[in-house]
């Protein structure tokens, strides 16, 4: 069964929090209108940075220390720096949003924040606190507040990460790190409206395995994915759907989204986190959505072959993937070696577009935030 993802609390307040951050402002930061119109033209997502990053350094001996904003830049790396060698790696995402009277909001950060120290854990890397966490963010996000766009269904991304830096090639925890938080801002995920996309469900490959990173938000899970991405596109789809690593039977997840199936009877069922499954901000707000809206929501194991019956005889209507980047995608069709389905019709279902529309309005002030799941920032 799932653990819901623990409410942390800032032990003080976030102005405070946000004090111990020293800002550095660049002397190269891009002209207001260069910037502004850079911001409107809806960037590719994760190619254009804004002018600093946050950053804390840690080491064994003194812990975390030096948190400032400074110029955005490449990292000088030492070639035997540990990341290089073996992976150790984590990384969050999640939203800054501009609400319509002009403030700046995020999503949860305190779950990111918490699912963050997990996936330290279990990358033998040392735990952030929520407090740096989220007052990183606050942080990074003052100082580049300009960049936070204004269009419809555009946002901030914030990417948080940590590297073992510490330049070292025994087989150990790096006894140094780094935490930084670029941002980079997105425009609307679809351009030109909602598009169910085509899933490969993967028999050959697996993304985790029991007892592995998959709960983990690593680098390393990335790596692996890779190749079954380039297979599923070689099969004409855009996204790869993994199964258990163990049996080779069940739904798991995609690359880096959740997914959830919608069935004739208005019940709803997602895979149960099982310890290879990260486990999604997104998917754990949807869960409750869809409970607010009297739907029954199931974790549970989903069997692809059951899966596929139900798609087939109606029993099955809808099939979404969901996280942060994308929020809700349909999933229009499913195709394996020995299957190709479309499900009902290949467009965007009600279910699917309604939770969609309804966790994006809360996330841009539209819809009423009865859960107190956004945090001011600016
Ligand atoms: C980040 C991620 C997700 C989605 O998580 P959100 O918190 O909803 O953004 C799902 N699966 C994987 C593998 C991920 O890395």
């Amino acid at each position: 069964m799932s653990t819901p993802l623990a409410p942390q609390i800032l032990s003080s307040s976030l102005e405070d929090l946000v004090t111990l951050f020293d800002v550095r402002p660049s002397d190269s930061a891009l002209p207001a209108a260069e910037r502004d119109a850079l911001v409107a033209s809806s960037p590719k997502f994760g190619t254009v940075f804004t002018d600093h990053m946050a950053r804390v350094s840690w080491t064994a001996a003194d812990g975390w220390r030096d948190r400032r904003v400074e110029p955005y830049g490449p990292l000088q790396l030492d070639p035997a720096t540990a990341v290089l060698h073996y992976a150790q790696e984590i990384f969050e995402g999640l939203k800054a949003y501009r609400h319509a009277d002009g403030s700046v909001w995020t999503f949860r950060p305190e779950a990111n924040a918490d699912r963050f120290a997990r996936s330290a854990h279990r990358l033998a890397l040392p735990a952030l606190s929520v407090d740096d966490f989220v007052a990183s963010i606050a942080a990074l996000v003052r100082t580049d507040e300009a960049w936070v766009p204004t269009a419809e269904e555009s946002s901030l991304y914030l990417r948080p990460f940590m590297y073992a830096s510490e330049a070292f090639l025994g087989v150990r925890p790096s006894l140094e790190a780094e935490f930084l938080v670029i941002a980079s801002p997105v425009g609307a995920y679809f351009s030109g409206g909602v598009k169910p996309v085509s899933i490969w469900v993967d028999t050959q490959y697996s993304r985790a395995g029991a007892g592995g990173t998959g709960a983990a938000k690593c680098g390393g899970n990335y790596a692996s994915s890779l190749l079954p991405q380039v297979e599923a596109q070689k099969h004409g789809c855009e996204q790869v759907c993994f199964l258990d690593a163990g049996t080779g039977t069940f739904l798991e997840e995609l690359g880096g989204m959740n997914v959830f199936v919608v069935r004739a009877d208005g019940s709803v069922e997602t895979p149960e986190l099982t310890g290879s499954i990260l486990e999604g901000v997104t998917r754990s707000s949807i869960i409750a959505l869809l409970g607010d809206a009297g739907r029954t929501v199931t974790e549970r194991r989903i069997p692809l072959a059951d899966l596929l019956a139900d798609i087939e005889s109606g029993a099955v209507t809808e099939v979404f993937a969901c996280g942060t980047a994308a929020v809700v995608t349909p999933i229009g069709r499913l195709a394996g070696t020995a299957f190709d389905h479309t499900i009902a019709d290949g467009g965007p279902g009600a279910v699917t577009m309604a939770v969609r529309e309804e966790l994006t309005g809360i996330q841009t002030g539209r819809v009423a935030d009865r859960h107190g799941w956004l945090r001011r920032l600016a």
